[in-house]
């Protein structure tokens, strides 16, 4: 199955952008209704993660927290001048995997999936690959 591609245009420095309905859209036009689809994030300073998509004081504190730990200016060396970011978005991570049942991710009642920017803004790309499950296979 082909890799399904689409555009995140992030408006600030650091931001999370919630992209479940645009990862759903993705399932949904695959056809696949059981499987994986895994999110990648093609990026050095962006990433992806599950999180609360309830209460956005989550999303609010979680960079607030990723902030102190890695703060924007600590004499890093890279000429670029954003170590912080690459820092971050390999913290975070760069790919997330979600099970595919009747056609609909396998999402917590509270999880979102959030495209993580680190050094916007900027216009990102985000990769969905999604593998359909094989009937008569067994893992024994
Ligand atoms: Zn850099």
């Amino acid at each position: 199955m082909k890799t399904i591609k689409f555009e995140v245009r992030t408006s600030k420095h650091t931001q999370m952008l919630d992209i479940t309905r645009e990862v759903q859209r993705a399932v949904t036009e695959s056809g696949v209704r059981d499987g994986i689809c895994t999110v990648f994030i093609p990026h050095t300073t962006a990433a992806v993660t599950i999180n609360e998509n309830a209460d956005p004081d989550v999303v609010r504190d979680f960079t607030m927290e990723l902030g102190k730990i890695v703060p924007w200016e600590d004499g890093y060396h890279h000429m670029e001048g954003n170590s912080a970011a690459h820092l971050k978005s390999s913290m975070i991570g760069f790919s997330e995997q979600i099970i595919i049942e009747d056609g609909r991710l396998l999402l917590g009642t509270w999880q979102g999936i959030y495209f993580c920017e680190f050094d916007g803004p900027r216009s990102r790309k985000c990769f969905v690959k999604i593998m359909e499950g094989q009937d008569g296979v067994r893992l024994l």
